[in-house]
């Protein structure tokens, strides 16, 4: 089941073949850890992913922000995202319970919300404003621009992961699991804007100098102007599913004593 998904993606054009190892190896590690009902919330993940990446892409490809390859997304995309998510599997292995639980879900509602709000905010009328600077209009795509279509779209992603754990019965308490995905995949999205507005990289390439945050463009290492030189998108996404899964934990610690 596991291979037959990723190599779906790989026919849909949506991951190249080194993809499909670095998918491959996710969903083994999440399949093998936590079980089915783990493996259903990463393709749910999945399938959102791919079906607001496809939404008005042309339109988006015009823009020149749409994801590169027709939308492909390349190794160090998948594992930046499903990185947290497969060590909470392993972790679940040697001590299951409803901590790696939460981790798991907060890093993948924080992928999931980060994603479509990304997707959406790309087609808002309004142009997005910098989080950090509210007033400073930013260019469509630019990292740590927001726009309120966005942040509904992290809203409706997040909730979206919440009821389907929730009708998987990943954990215990049907009460804990919305506010768990909740909070761990709006504060992560959030999360994702705070640094991509601060340290994240930015720069240009020194062959058609447009502006850039990816690392190489028009196969040369661009040039950093902004941010951290190291901190790239990947980075950023490997911090902010942290940050959405450790605000989980935190919604979950504040809950159960209610209950
Ligand atoms: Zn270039």
């Amino acid at each position: 089941m596991v291979l037959a998904f990723a190599l779906a993606a790989v026919l849909l054009k949506t991951i190249d073949s080194r993809g499909f190892l670095a998918s491959a190896t996710v969903g083994f590690a999440v399949m093998y850890g936590g079980g089915p009902t783990w493996f259903v919330i990463v393709a749910v993940f999945f399938s959102l992913g791919v079906v607001f990446t496809l939404y008005k892409y042309g339109y988006k490809h015009r823009l020149g922000s749409a994801q590169g390859k027709g939308g492909a997304r390349n190794w160090p995309h998948i594992l930046a995202n499903g990185g947290l998510a497969s060590i909470a599997a392993v972790w679940n292995i040697t001590t299951p319970g409803i901590v790696p639980a939460t981790v798991f879900l907060g890093a993948v509602s924080t992928s999931a919300a980060d994603t479509v709000a990304t997707e959406l905010g790309l087609l808002s009328r309004s142009k997005p404003m910098l989080i950090t600077h509210p007033s400073r209009v930013v260019t469509p795509g630019t990292s740590g621009g927001v726009t309120a279509l966005g942040f509904v779209g992290a809203s409706f992603a997040s909730l979206v992961m919440g009821v389907m754990a929730l009708l998987l019965g990943i954990l215990p308490d049907p009460y804990l699991i919305l506010p768990v995905c909740m909070v761990g995949g709006v504060f992560g999205a959030v999360s994702d804007s705070l640094v991509g507005a601060s340290v994240q990289r930015k720069g240009y390439c020194v062959v058609c100098l447009k502006p850039t945050e990816a690392l190489k463009h028009c196969g040369e290492r661009t040039r950093a102007t902004q941010g951290k030189w190291y901190i790239e998108n990947n980075i950023v996404n490997v911090l902010s599913t942290m940050a959405g899964a450790a605000a989980a934990c935190v919604t979950l610690l504040a809950l159960v004593p209610l209950i």
